[in-house]
């Protein structure tokens, strides 16, 4: 932007980014592939702040960002000591005991147009007691701990489901950091100690490092986590507060072992008395934490909780984190964008924050700036947007606390009963009456990600679509035995997990050798 009659070096943008996190990197990294003609960058984090680094679990659409970015992902993956994730797997959640698992891939597929479960539903009326999971061939492989990448050929039954990345999130921003370095950012070492305003457009002028430098920018990207050094504390950006929907405000952490057997190519969740606990299997050790509500349990308590759950030995003592739920209510005000923890923060219940820095990195991307001019216009739909995401997102997880029949202690208590947000309580009584689920051609989460939760966690429809009932039942009962046959026969020829790790990683050794 230009502003005080200067104008931007080489007629480039010039864009400083405050914050050496997951986001900040990542937005570094696609500034420079994508714009590299249009903005120079720089990025400013102080090691002594240090990053928040738990962001182990991620969904599938960072597949898209790496590709994008150029990355060899067996590479990347090695680097990263990621695994596959196929879905998380819920346990205790809808009921203590029951478990099911939120795949990355569809349920059966469309018969004339009209998707799988409405013939299950039916047929499940009419006395067929099978499982609807077992349709899915990510929670098939999921089950037993396989992998291969899915097929290319939209028409293969191989097509209908994806994976993500687990990877140590301590390693995830030094990797993206060495990429965009090499590609020309600017990266300094220092910390922000004052943020300047210009006297009459109240747009950011310049940051003042602890050192005295001034940095001028045309466009901010505050990716300073929960300190939101330029949005919250200098742009004054109104904090939307969802904690009585979303109570967890803490997370205890810590690494263990990996333990002997398989390597499982999931997330998995355990209910707790007050709240939940992660375990993330990674190639070199395991990631483990528990979120709650510290109105419901001491930090002290919690750990313990943890401690006593984790499988393998630990590798460091438990780290405390705290944080609230919610969001800026403008994410973009004046010069200054945020991404990241500065921006909002919903619970890891779906590792959905990394997806939240990858989306408004690229909402920002393609409302860079024409000619260096910020529009008002541009500003708004970039607004929009993040609102949409996190309003989605945030109706998803409160269904996984609301959805329960727990009533074993407050917590679960307290989100069984607590009233919800108009937006879910209409999606969950459209999905009660008939299994319609409601549509969205933006943003999380898709229909099968929504129809995993609600079966998942109790909530059967009444009816179905009345187009299913439109096939003679014995010929549907056939074409569902074989469905189910060919996805248990597909599974059974993939490789284990691990072995499709470890070839990879082999394969790639050799190569440098
Ligand atoms: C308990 C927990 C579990 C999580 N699990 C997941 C998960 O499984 N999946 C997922 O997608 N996400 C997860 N997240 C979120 C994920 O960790 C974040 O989205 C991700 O790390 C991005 O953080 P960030 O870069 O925005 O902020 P940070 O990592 O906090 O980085 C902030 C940066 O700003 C710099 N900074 C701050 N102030 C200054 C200053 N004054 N001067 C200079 N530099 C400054 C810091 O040095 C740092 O470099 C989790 C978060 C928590 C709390």
């Amino acid at each position: 932007m230009k502003q005080g009659g200067e104008e931007p070096d080489n007629n480039r943008v010039r864009v400083a980014i405050v914050g050496g996190g997951t986001s900040g990197w990542m937005t570094a990294a696609a500034l420079i592939r994508r714009l590299p003609h249009a903005c120079s960058v720089r990025l400013i984090e102080s090691s002594e702040i240090g990053i928040v680094g738990v962001g182990e679990a991620t969904l599938p659409h960072l597949r898209a960002f790496v590709s994008m970015l150029g990355i060899d992902e067996a590479e990347f993956m090695r680097t990263t000591h990621a695994t596959f994730k196929l879905g998380i797997d819920f346990r205790d959640f809808g009921k203590i005991g029951d478990h099911y698992l939120h795949p990355f891939g569809s349920f059966g597929t469309p018969l004339n147009g009209v998707p799988f479960h409405h013939y299950w539903l039916r047929m499940r009326a009419a006395g067929r007691q099978d499982d609807l999971f077992d349709y899915s061939i990510a929670n098939v492989m999921a089950s037993d701990n396989r992998f291969a990448p899915p097929s290319e050929d939209t028409n293969s039954m191989l097509s209908t489901y994806s994976y993500a990345y687990q990877f140590d999130a301590t390693l995830f921003a030094p990797y993206l950091r060495d990429y965009s370095v090499a590609r020309g950012v600017e990266r300094t070492e220092g910390k922000v100690v004052d943020v300047e305003l210009h006297p009459e457009s109240r747009d950011v002028a310049a940051l003042v490092l602890e050192s005295g430098e001034r940095v001028e920018a045309d466009l901010f990207v505050d990716c300073s986590g929960f300190r939101a050094l330029l949005i919250g504390q200098a742009l004054k950006s109104e904090w939307e507060d969802w904690s009585h929907w979303l109570p967890n405000d803490s997370a205890v952490a810590m690494p263990c072992t990996s333990p002997a057997g398989p390597l499982p190519p999931l997330t998995l969740l355990t209910a707790m008395p007050a709240g939940w606990r992660w375990r993330i299997p990674l190639q070199h050790r395991v990631g483990n934490g528990y979120v709650y509500s510290s109105s419901h349990i001491s930090h002290e308590d919690a750990a313990a909780a943890l401690v006593a759950a984790v499988e393998g030995e630990p590798l460091a003592e438990p780290r405390l984190l705290r944080f609230r739920a919610g969001r800026r209510k403008r994410s973009w005000v004046k010069n200054v964008v945020a991404i990241g923890l500065a921006s909002g923060f919903l619970e890891p219940l779906e590792s959905t924050s990394i997806y939240l820095s990858q989306s408004a990195i690229e909402q920002m991307l393609g409302l860079f700036p024409v000619g260096g001019r910020i529009a008002d216009a541009d500003r708004d739909e970039f607004n929009l947007v993040v609102d949409n995401e996190y309003d989605r997102i945030r109706d998803f997880l409160i269904l996984h606390y609301h959805a329960t029949t727990r009533d074993d202690s407050s917590f679960w208590n307290h989100v069984r009963t607590m009233t919800v947000p108009d937006s879910l309580h209409e999606k969950i009584e459209l999905f009660r009456m008939a299994g319609r689920i409601s549509k969205y051609t933006q943003g999380l989460f898709l229909e099968p990600s929504w129809l995993a939760v609600y079966l998942g966690q109790g909530i059967v429809p009444e009816g179905w679509d009345q187009r299913a009932d439109n096939l003679d039942p014995a010929s549907l009962g056939s074409a569902m035995d074989r469905l189910r046959a060919q996805v248990a026969a597909a599974v059974r020829g993939m490789p284990d997990h691990a072995d499709f790790i470890r070839r990879r990683n082999a394969m790639i050794e050799m190569a440098a050798a």
